[in-house]
Order: C-alpha cells, then sequence, then structure tokens
C-alpha cells in the first residue's frame, strides 16, 4: 500500500535532509508574526498544541495577554503549526532569513 502523503510529511522530508551548517541555514524554521491573536488577550495556543517538537510556547506579557515565542534549535520546520492558525499568523522562512529580520528588528528598538 501506498505511505500517505500529508502537509506534515511533506514539510518533514523537505527539512530532513539538513546535515552541514550551510543547510542548517537554509532550513527552514516557523515564524510567528504579529497577527497572533495571543497579543490581542484572545486565548488560541493552537500551534502550541499542534508543535509535536514542543518548539512553541507563550509568556503573559500583561494585561491578560500573551506572546507567543519559538525555539528555533526544536522547531524542524514540519509545518504542523501553519494550518491549524486560525489568522494565518505562522510562516516558514529559512533560518539565515528569520536571523536577518531579527537583526534589523533589534536596530530598530531604541537603545
Ligand atoms: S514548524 Fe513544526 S516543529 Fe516548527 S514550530 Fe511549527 S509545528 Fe513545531
Ligand atoms: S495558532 Fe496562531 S493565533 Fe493561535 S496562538 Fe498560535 S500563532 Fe497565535
Amino acid at each position: 500500500m501506498a505511505a500517505e502523503l500529508t502537509r506534515r510529511g511533506l514539510f518533514k522530508g523537505l527539512a530532513g535532509g539538513a546535515k552541514t551548517e550551510a543547510d542548517r541555514q537554509s532550513a527552514s524554521v516557523a515564524q510567528i508574526g504579529e497577527g497572533c491573536v495571543e497579543a490581542k488577550g484572545v486565548s488560541c495556543r493552537r500551534c502550541g498544541e499542534a508543535c509535536d517538537a514542543d518548539a512553541i510556547h507563550f509568556k503573559p506579557i500583561g494585561g491578560g495577554r500573551n506572546t507567543a515565542f519559538l525555539a528555533d534549535t526544536l522547531c524542524n520546520g514540519c509545518g504542523a503549526c501553519l494550518s491549524v492558525c486560525p489568522v494565518n499568523a505562522i510562516a516558514l522562512i529559512s533560518l539565515d532569513r528569520k536571523a536577518l529580520v531579527s537583526g534589523l528588528a533589534d536596530l530598530r528598538r531604541p537603545a
């Protein structure tokens, strides 16, 4: 019988070959954007529940709101969190692009 092709399996297959540092840097990881409803005081956490790698956690930021943060070192780019997000706040991007975006955000913050 043919193996079932799933979205998760497809992403796992794409990300599974990362072995060298160059491969690791170009491997995809999830990024949670500003659309996440947890930061607006709405309880959701579907992505955290869908993540078998336990890469997504939530931290209280006051006023009943939470910020979702993602451990890049645990994320394997499987993509399971993307499809469960009701507001499409999660994207897969390469690790090197994520580092670049994060570095630019740090530069914009007041010292
Ligand atoms: S892509 Fe997979 S491993 Fe990474 S945060 Fe989403 S569900 Fe977890
Ligand atoms: S599934 Fe989407 S809206 Fe819900 S907690 Fe995760 S990123 Fe936020």
